[in-house]
């Protein structure tokens, strides 16, 4: 295992691994795993096998921090397709533009990568009953990873849930669990259970992370070590940006890629806790206000890792800036008509691409990767309504 230690990401503090901690005991900001780069350099070497096998999370397993490979729980997550779209190019002005379509992945949304890596580590540490705080593809993912490692599930969600959205947990088997009348309240009584009653803790934290950054090793390693102007990823609670964006720099870091792309984020309008304080210059504000919205997946009122957010977007040289749900919308019938059917949240990341090149600042000779995260199945009865107005 390359893997070194942790490290804050914000005070920098230093902890060693394995650590049973979810945050920074300093701070209580999250955390980030860091690895002996120099030994992966020397390992990867020019070792032409490695660069030609077929991209997949457990590729980049040097980047992972996995102590038994024999024992890594898959359900053959990653390897994701990406479609260069070019009608959609020569519509709006894009030099090249392709979409990672992470609905491809075994439950149906990109969360698969961080799970398969979540789960090993729960059996690493001898967990036997694992718990999340999810009402949606977090809890489907890891319902279907902890059943394939044969552990207990059990999924923590807010009152009024709609039973819909928890169908795909309860086929894998999981125990769903009904408390508070908010995510943040139903997150808190996961945490609580961790601590008190031997629960293994899953969710967005930097195991996951791990997993999650392989989306942007895939990238790259699709464009055969080229690497795109820009990547447009949807902010949910943030952490598959970072991590892409963390992941991107550890190439770069043992020399795989010289440059790095502009990372851009979306939110989706009445979500925008992030994109204000980007805009703004102030702290990230919790929003307080419910609004309806198509885009259910990225609704989050306080995204976990909104700093982490701004700060890779600023060091790319990135833009953050949301979306409206009629600009998603006609998105997302702009990608069912490449062949493309992806949940709404997913939509958000065309969108704003096709906004960014309406205001100039993604050019027309430039490359665009856009990220999907979810199936359009996932959140079939958005799209029904939708087509029923
Ligand atoms: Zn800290």
């Amino acid at each position: 295992m390359f893997a070194a230690k942790l490290v804050c990401t914000k005070c920098g503090e230093e902890y060693p691994l394995p650590l049973g901690i979810y945050r920074c005991p300093r701070c209580g900001s999250p955390l980030d795993v860091t690895y002996h780069y120099d030994d992966i350099a020397e390992f990867i070497g020019e070792n032409d096998p490695w660069f030609r096998e077929h991209p997949h999370t457990w590729k980049y397993w040097m980047f992972l921090p996995v102590s038994n490979l024999r024992k890594v729980v898959t359900l053959n997550e990653g390897g994701t397709r990406l479609y260069r779209v070019r009608r959609l190019e020569e519509k709006l002005g894009i030099g090249r533009l392709y979409v990672k379509n992470e609905g491809e992945n075994p439950t149906g949304a990109f969360k698969d990568r961080g799970s398969s890596v979540e789960i090993t580590k729960a059996l690493e540490f001898h967990a036997q009953r694992v718990i999340v705080a999810s009402t949606g593809n977090m809890a489907a993912s890891i319902s279907a990873y902890g059943a394939k490692a044969g552990l207990e599930v059990t999924i923590v969600v807010p009152e009024g849930t709609p039973e819909g959205k928890l169908v795909q947990a309860r086929m894998y088997g999981a125990r769903v669990e009904v408390f508070g009348k908010t995510y943040d309240e139903a997150l808190a009584e996961a945490e609580r259970k961790a601590r008190e009653e031997n629960y293994h803790l899953t969710g967005n934290y930097h195991y996951r992370v791990e997993g999650q950054k392989t989306t942007g090793f895939e990238i790259i390693d699709q464009l055969h070590f080229n690497v795109p102007d820009w990547i447009v990823v949807p902010i949910g609670a943030g952490t598959h940006l970072r991590a892409i964006w963390k992941g991107l720099k550890e190439f770069r870091r043992i020399g795989l890629i010289e440059e790095l792309p502009r990372i851009a984020g979306v939110q989706i309008e009445g979500y925008d806790a992030v994109v204000r304080a980007w805009k703004t210059g102030k702290p990230i504000e919790k929003i307080t206000k419910k609004t309806p919205t198509l885009a259910s997946a990225i609704a989050v009122k306080a995204p976990v890792d909104g700093e982490n957010v701004i700060r890779a977007v600023k060091e790319s040289g990135g833009h953050l800036d949301t979306v409206t749900n009629g600009e998603t919308i006609e998105a997302g019938r702009l990608l069912g008509k490449e062949g493309l059917f992806v949940e709404p949240s997913s939509a958000t990341s065309l969108a704003l691409a096709r906004k960014m090149r309406e205001e100039g600042i993604i050019d027309r000779g430039e490359s665009v990767v856009v990220v999907a995260t979810g199936h359009g199945l996932k959140d079939i009865n958005t799209w029904r309504n939708v087509l029923s107005h």
